[in-house]
């Protein structure tokens, strides 16, 4: 099977949250409404500003989440997504530092916690079928094709209405490249994407990489960025760790 990508333009995404609704319907998750990705929401649409941001897995072309996982719980499939097997994942949570996006999330509440995020609603691709998401779409926000039909889609907007969109596709070279992909009418970064993360697929600065390399090699930047790298996240990875027991002490307390 082809390459796929989900096709998101900002421009005519009016935030009903029928895409958070249907994810949660196909994938069988509480229904609650969430304002962020959670172990429990795959996908949530964020107001920033006057534009609404949906959120996912960007099922990177060469994802950080494959290559830090010790155990190969991570697969990037044929089809483009990223799939997560709990029955191999020991709770190391390294996919959760790793990734650029914060997408994986962690079952805290659970006794047997498994990391959770966007399947590509996998099972329905296979059959032929698009994501319950983009099907659940009315404005035309969110699309799936084939990736390359997908990207020629995404230029042919912008070359069509070069005084709306800005010449830019969010996943076209970032990281090397993902397969959900985006367009926009204002800058990426006034509507809080990272724009600074480059173009190289970033699995070449983790541990597993830098593993393979001579260590004459190493002595230099990419080592060092690559250490920078990991400890930062892990950074992060801690502090909203803690802000997540913090949270569930107040919710307990209250
Ligand atoms: S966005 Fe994160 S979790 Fe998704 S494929 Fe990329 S590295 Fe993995
Ligand atoms: S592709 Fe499937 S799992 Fe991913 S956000 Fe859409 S509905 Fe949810
Ligand atoms: S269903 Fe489409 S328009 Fe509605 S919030 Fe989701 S992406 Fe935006």
């Amino acid at each position: 099977m082809k390459k796929k990508a989900l096709l998101i333009d900002i421009t005519k995404c009016v935030g009903c949250q029928q895409c958070a609704i249907a994810c949660k319907e196909q994938n069988n998750l509480p229904d609650i409404e969430e304002t962020k990705l959670s172990a429990t929401a795959y996908t949530v649409v964020e107001e920033r500003g006057e534009h609404y941001v949906r959120r996912l897995c960007m099922h990177c072309n060469e994802p950080t989440c494959v290559s830090v996982c010790p155990v190969g719980a991570f697969e990037k499939t044929p089809e483009g997504a990223v799939l997560y097997d709990e029955y191999k994942c020991i709770g190391c949570r390294y996919c959760m530092m790793a990734c650029p996006f914060q997408v994986p999330r962690y079952e805290w509440y659970s006794t047997t916690p498994r990391v959770q995020k966007c399947r590509m609603c996998i099972e329905r691709v296979r059959d032929g079928k698009v994501p319950a998401c983009v099907q659940a779409c009315e404005t035309g926000a969110s699309q799936f094709g084939e990736y390359y039909q997908m990207l020629q889609i995404a230029h042919q907007t912008i070359k069509a209405e070069p005084d709306k969109y800005v010449n830019h596709i969010y996943g076209e070279k970032e990281v090397g490249g993902t397969s959900v992909l985006y367009i926009s009418d204002v800058p990426f970064e006034k509507i809080g994407f990272k724009t600074n993360l480059g173009t190289v697929p970033l699995p070449e600065y983790t541990w597993k990489a830098l593993s393979k390399i001579p260590s004459v090699v190493l002595v230099g930047g990419t080592l060092l960025y690559g250490i920078w790298w990991i400890t930062s996240r892990r950074k992060e990875v801690i502090e909203y760790e803690r802000k997540l027991k913090e949270q569930k002490n107040e919710e307990e307390e209250g």
